[in-house]
């Protein structure tokens, strides 16, 4: 329920518009997709519009986790136009956060939460930072993928 939600107000109030296709990579998806139109069809609170077109997928790190059947149908490798994406984003951090976690150890949980929240604040910030950049490098690497 909370993850229909978050996914159908993502489609409402982020300015999509013109876009039908997207790309929807989410670590369980094999299970998940599966009554996903049912329940937001009968929910009285979610909606998705009827001209789009939903592609699932599971990120490449999480796909190895699951049946043999779940790789061809669901890694980002073999869903058509999705390019070269892991779909993975929160163990992309792991990392810097395991430099972090040792100094919050010893720490009170309020203490260790704001920490870690205030090193994940500052990784968003630095995303919302270069994402100009990111993109841009990812729209040469993509055509450069489509013309050759
Ligand atoms: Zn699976």
């Amino acid at each position: 329920m909370n993850m229909d939600w978050s996914f159908c107000e993502a489609l409402a109030t982020t300015n999509v518009g013109i876009i039908k296709l997207f790309l929807h990579i989410y670590d369980i998806n094999c299970q998940y997709c599966i009554h996903f139109l049912e329940r937001i069809a009968h929910s009285e609170l979610m909606n998705i519009p009827d001209d789009i077109k939903i592609a699932h997928a599971i990120g490449l790190f999480h796909i190895h986790g699951h049946k043999d059947e779940c790789l061809y149908r669901y890694a980002t490798s073999y869903v058509p136009g999705a390019g070269i994406v892991d779909g993975e984003i929160l163990e992309a951090l792991w990392s810097v956060l395991n430099t972090v976690s040792a100094s919050t150890r010893t720490a009170s949980l309020a203490h260790r939460t704001e920490v870690l929240d205030d090193h994940m604040n500052d990784s968003n910030w630095k995303k919302m930072l270069n994402i100009g950049n990111h993109l841009t490098i990812h729209y040469i690497d993509v055509e450069l993928t489509c013309t050759s």
